[in-house]
C-alpha cells in the first residue's frame, strides 16, 4: 500500500484517486476550493471515457443521470437548417456515449472517492514540492493553470492564448432538441448544444474565434446581453434558446503543447495539467479519464522511473494524434469565405443523402479505444 497525494479535485484528480484507493492505496486529495464544485454546464462523455467510469464502478449511476447521445446533427446558423445527421449509438454502442451535467459527474466521482476511503483536504492550496517527501507519489491534477506543470517544466510554464473564447450556459429545454449533440456552424463561430438532466435542460457551448489576449484564471461571469448580441445572427430554435439565457460564463481558452516533463521523481502530471486542449472534440475530460486509468495501474505495479517511462510511451502517441485532430476540426467549423462555406455545406448535405454513417469513420480510433483492455 502506497501513500499518494493528489492535487486537485476535478475529473482527473477524483478519478485517479478513486482508482488508486480501489487498488488498496491510501490516497489524500488536496483541493484549493472550500467545496467540491463544478460550473453549471454539460459534458460529453464518449465511450473511451465511459469505459473508465465503468471501471470505477459508476456506469449504472452515470447512465441513470445522463442522456444517450444517439446522433450528431450539424446545422447552418441562419435558420438552423439541417446539413448532416448521423447515428452514433449503432456505431459506438447503444449506451456508451453520454451527455450529462458536470456537477452530476463530479458529484458521482466525489461520492465514489469518499466511499473508497479517499481523504479530502478542502480549502488547501497544495504544492507538489512540499508534499513529495511525505508521499510515495504526488499527482498534479491541478488543471489548465497547473503550478505542478510549471514546477516540472519551468521553461515551458506559460499558457498561450488560443484565439478562441467560449461561453457556457444551461437553459430550459423548450425547443424539442433532438437526443444528441448538435453543432451549429457560422463564420468564425459555432454553438454546440445538447440536452442534459432528463432533457429538461439544454446545455449551450458558444465558441467565437477572436483575438484573445485575456488569459484569465478560469471562468468569468458574463452579461447575458453580451452573448445575445454577439451571437444574434443565429436563427431558428437556437436563436430562441439564446434569448432565454440568464446566466453565462466566459472562458478565454488557452492551449499549450504537451510539456517535455510529464513526471520528475515521484511527481506526475495528469489531465488538463498535462494536456490542456481546445474543446473542439470534447475530449479534455475523456482524456483525463484515460490518463487516470493508466497512471493508477502504472503506479501500482512499477517504481517511479519505470512508471514515468511507460506513461509517456502509452499516452504520448494518442495525445499527439488527438491534438492534431482538434486543430483540423477548428478551421472546418468556422469557414468564413462564402464560397468555401457553400462548398462545404453542399458536401455535408450530399453525405446526408447518401452515406451519413461514414461521418463516424474518421473518429473510430478516438471513441472505440478501451484503455481498460490494454496490457499495462
Ligand atoms: C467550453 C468547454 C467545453 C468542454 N467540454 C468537454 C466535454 O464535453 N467533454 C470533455 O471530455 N471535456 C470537455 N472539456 C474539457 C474538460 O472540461 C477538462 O479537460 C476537464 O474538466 C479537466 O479536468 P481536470 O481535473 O484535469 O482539471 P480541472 O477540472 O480544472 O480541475 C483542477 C482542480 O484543481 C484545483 N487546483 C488547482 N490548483 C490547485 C492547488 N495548487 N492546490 C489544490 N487544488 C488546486 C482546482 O481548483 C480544480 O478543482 C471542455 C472544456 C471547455 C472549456
Amino acid at each position: 500500500m502506497l501513500k499518494i497525494a493528489v492535487i486537485g479535485a476535478g475529473v482527473s484528480g477524483l478519478s485517479v484517486a478513486s482508482l488508486l484507493a480501489k487498488a488498496g492505496h491510501k490516497v489524500s486529495v488536496f483541493e484549493k476550493n472550500q467545496r467540491i464544485r463544478e460550473v453549471g454546464a454539460g459534458i460529453q462523455i464518449s465511450p473511451n471515457g465511459f469505459c473508465v467510469l465503468k471501471e470505477i464502478g459508476l456506469s449504472k449511476k452515470v447512465i441513470q443521470t445522463s442522456i444517450c447521445n444517439k446522433s450528431i446533427l450539424i446545422c447552418d446558423y441562419q435558420n438552423g437548417q439541417k446539413l448532416l445527421q448521423f447515428d452514433q449509438s449503432s456505431v459506438l454502442g447503444k449506451e456508451n456515449f453520454r451527455l450529462l451535467h458536470r456537477a452530476d459527474l463530479i458529484n458521482l466521482l466525489y461520492r465514489s472517492a469518499v466511499s473508497n476511503k479517499v481523504s479530502f483536504n478542502l480549502g488547501y492550496t497544495a504544492d507538489a514540492k512540499s508534499l513529495r517527501d511525505q508521499y510515495s507519489f504526488v499527482i498534479g491534477a491541478d488543471g489548465v493553470h497547473s503550478t505542478t506543470r510549471s514546477l516540472l517544466n519551468p521553461q515551458q510554464s506559460k499558457n498561450r492564448r488560443s484565439d478562441y473564447f467560449a461561453w457556457r450556459s444551461v437553459v430550459p429545454n423548450k425547443f424539442n432538441h433532438h437526443s444528441g449533440v448538435r453543432l451549429t456552424i457560422a463564420p468564425n463561430k459555432h454553438i454546440v448544444s445538447y440536452p442534459v438532466r432528463g432533457s429538461d435542460q439544454l446545455n449551450l457551448v458558444l465558441i467565437q474565434e477572436s483575438e484573445n489576449d485575456e488569459i484569465f484564471e478560469w471562468s468569468r461571469k458574463e452579461k447575458p446581453e453580451n452573448i445575445k448580441n454577439l451571437f444574434s445572427e443565429f436563427g431558428g430554435d437556437l436563436g430562441d434558446a439564446l434569448k432565454s439565457v440568464e446566466t453565462v460564463h466566459k472562458w478565454g481558452l488557452s492551449s499549450q503543447d504537451i510539456p517535455s516533463n510529464w513526471a520528475i521523481d515521484n511527481i506526475f502530471l495528469i489531465g488538463d495539467a498535462l494536456h490542456p486542449m481546445l474543446p473542439f472534440l470534447a475530449q479534455g475530460a475523456n482524456s483525463a479519464l484515460e490518463d487516470a486509468f493508466i497512471l493508477a495501474k502504472l503506479i501500482t505495479f512499477h517504481e517511479p522511473s519505470k512508471a514515468a517511462e511507460k506513461y509517456i510511451e502509452i499516452r504520448k502517441p494518442r495525445l499527439l494524434r488527438l491534438m492534431k485532430a482538434i486543430k483540423n476540426n477548428a478551421w472546418k467549423f468556422h469557414l468564413e469565405h462564402s464560397l468555401f462555406r457553400i462548398g462545404a455545406h453542399s458536401g455535408l448535405s450530399l453525405l446526408d443523402k447518401t452515406f451519413p454513417q461514414s461521418a463516424n469513420l474518421p473518429f473510430r480510433w478516438l471513441y472505440n479505444y478501451d484503455v481498460t483492455n490494454l496490457n499495462i
